[in-house]
């Protein structure tokens, strides 16, 4: 085990290397650094504007913009303009397919449980890709505001985040060249950029009220001897103030009488309007404005009514908030807002009224995440000395899955003692065994990797491929022991090691290995991504072989034949090395797949029925 902050001796990664904080958000992200000791948001080279918005858009020929440059294609290119990628962080297409239509941008819809890939021109993009782009950005806005590389960094993600979200972020952030020393939670961050870890000693518990411009989350935090846990989370990801806008514009429309159907120029004008007059109500009693020669305006009173069932649903939130945390209300000692909506006068009167509980919002609130990232960064960087320093796992564990890809189980910087499992299954009907090999490292693919050890859980029942469940833990006690422990959940078949000090590795060989991985992570993520598609494309190809055995009787020989065809052109393809001509051939594939699909099971079906009475 080590001790942050890692000493890092070779290489161009120097000391006191500056460590940047980093609020990666739906809607914008933001970085920030501490200057003259105090942390501060970068602005842009104007010094104007901090925020970034997070819209990544690709020319014809691939080039890449991001930010208000990106904001600016939205409409009139909006299929080739990405955002809201965040919300496509470690998501599958089943994941996200009822939220399809708010995206305006092609999502494939491979209807598998397999990460989303977005189609922009001949192009594929996954969302590690996308967020990389975006934090490139923001690294080089610093690097150009210090006149320095930046190297390290410290990124926000929700509480809610599972682990595939953070890997995904962790990687994003690999992929812009940026060793991301920790991901920390983003009501974690707004707490540490209040203070409320200084002064006390007492356990704290702490409301985090985070309102952006599409989602809304209330998380609740207990704060003890300088160490946050999260109690609760609770919160919806499609409401926020761009609602509130909407709201406001069809108010507008039901009593002027507008109209802007049919019409999407109009009903953006109308929409730009709306947040307007929402944002000067913030300062002003009334606004009035013009809209296609019509005089059109909104008093305070009519805002706040239309602001209500929203403010409302918002709090309904935090009552199960506190239901999960066990907590009333009049046990949270602070509460913080977070969140461009949250500058709404009647919203934060709502807020403190629920809680009974004058509201922390000093700081700005779209400021406040990435602020406290870079408070977080500078205690990792050691330069806070008072501040408590805990041990953590030097570099990342996990096990070789198909392909030979490193899968992580305990990332890199995790805290312990801590354990951490996650599912896997076989690969091959009737597999009896399985093989599991632990590495350590931060590489994409294990054989750049150390490899701890490996033993193999044997006598698994035989079941048909993907049906075994068995279960990979990794426990690491305190004195930093790390035990691996595999269970076939159905038959409770157990294996397990314990890796003792083998693992402990010098800081030089930690350094050289962080270093390989910043170095090697272009290429990396482009193999891993190509073996991916390759597992998947295999996978498919087997089963449409499945598919065709079965139902010869089902369909023409037409269609069969040029199923066949299909497949095998996608066989082809797996030679090539090329992630997109295999991703094209299994998307011809599987769009004439799925009517055969349906089809099938519909005639499986009614054969099931045939004969059966139904007995009531
Ligand atoms: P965020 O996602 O945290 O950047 O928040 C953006 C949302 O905050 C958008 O819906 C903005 O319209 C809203 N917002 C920004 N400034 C104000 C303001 N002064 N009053 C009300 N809403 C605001």
């Amino acid at each position: 085990m080590s001790k942050i902050p890692i000493n890092l001796k070779e290489g161009n990664i120097e000391t006191d290397d500056i460590i940047v904080g980093i609020d990666l958000g739906t809607t914008n992200s933001l970085v920030a650094i501490i200057a003259d000791e105090k942390p501060q948001t970068v602005k842009d080279s104007a010094g104007k504007h901090a925020l970034v918005p997070s819209i990544v858009y690709f020319d014809h020929k691939g080039n890449v913009e991001v930010g208000e440059e990106a904001k600016q294609k939205l409409i009139i290119e909006p299929e080739r303009t990405i955002f809201s990628v965040k919300r496509l962080m470690g998501k599958s297409y089943q994941d996200i397919k009822s939220h399809k239509d708010f995206f305006s941008y092609n999502i494939i819809d491979d209807d598998t449980e397999s990460l989303v890939k977005i189609e922009v021109g001949d192009r594929y993009y996954n969302p590690v890709e996308l967020s990389g782009q975006i934090l490139k950005y923001l690294k080089s806005r610093v690097e150009a505001k210090i006149g320095q590389k930046v190297k390290r960094a410290v990124i926000t993600v929700p509480a809610y985040f599972n682990d595939a979200q953070r890997q995904a972020t962790r990687d994003a952030g690999k992929l812009a060249g940026l060793d991301v020393l920790r991901i920390i939670n983003e009501p974690t961050a707004a707490s540490l950029a209040y203070g409320i870890d200084q002064n006390t000693e007492e356990a704290r518990t702490i409301a985090v009220y985070d309102l952006g411009g599409g989602t809304f989350d209330i998380s609740i935090l207990r704060l003890e001897k300088g160490i946050y846990e999260v109690l609760s989370t609770s919160g919806d990801t499609f409401l926020g103030g761009d609602d509130i806008d909407r709201s406001i514009g069809n108010y507008w429309i039901d009593k002027y009488g507008l109209d802007v159907k049919e019409d999407k120029k109009k009903q953006q004008a109308l929409r730009l309007l709306a947040e307007n007059a929402k944002k000067e109500l913030s300062q002003q009693d009334s606004v009035s404005m013009r809209f296609e020669n019509k005089e059109i305006g909104l008093s305070r009173e009519e805002f706040e009514k239309i602001c209500t069932p929203i403010i409302d649903k918002t709090l309904a939130s935090c009552r199960n908030a506190l239901r999960d945390a066990k907590l009333q209300k009049s046990q949270i000692d602070h509460v913080i807002l977070v969140g461009g909506s949250t500058r709404i006068p009647y919203l934060k009167a709502s807020v403190s009224a629920f809680f009974g509980k004058t509201v922390n919002d000093s700081l700005d609130p779209d400021e406040v995440v990435a602020l406290g990232a870079a408070i977080q960064a500078n205690i990792l960087a050691g330069k806070q000395k008072d501040m408590l320093l805990l041990d953590i796992t030097p570099l990342s564990l996990g096990i070789e899955t198909v392909g030979g890809l490193m899968d992580v189980i305990i990332p890199r910087n995790s805290k312990i003692p801590i354990s951490a499992a996650r599912n896997y299954t076989t690969s091959v009907d009737g597999q009896k065994n399985l093989r599991i090999s632990v590495f350590q490292g931060e590489r994409d693919l294990v054989e750049n990797n150390r490899k701890l050890g490996e033993f193999i859980l044997r006598d698994i029942p035989p079941m048909p491929a993907g049906i075994p469940k068995i279960e990979i833990a990794f426990i690491i006690d305190a004195d930093g022991i790390l035990k691996v422990r595999a269970k076939e959940l159905r038959s409770q078949k157990t294996q397990q090691i314990e890796i003792k000090s083998t693992y402990g590795i010098s800081e030089e060989e930690m350094a050289k290995m962080l270093l390989d991985s910043l170095e090697h992570a272009q290429e990396d993520i482009a193999v891993k991504a190509l073996l991916e598609a390759i597992n998947e494309a295999n996978h498919i190809i087997l089963s449409t072989e499945k598919f065709i055995k079965q139902n010869q009787e089902v369909f023409d020989n037409k269609s069969l034949e040029k199923l066949g065809e299909l497949k095998e052109a996608l066989r082809d393809t797996l030679d090539s090395g090329n992630k997109n001509a295999i991703e094209k051939a299994m998307r011809k594939l599987n769009s004439f797949a799925e009517p055969l699909a349906h089809e099938a099971m519909d005639v499986q079906i009614s054969k099931a029925m045939k004969g059966k009475s139904i007995n009531s």
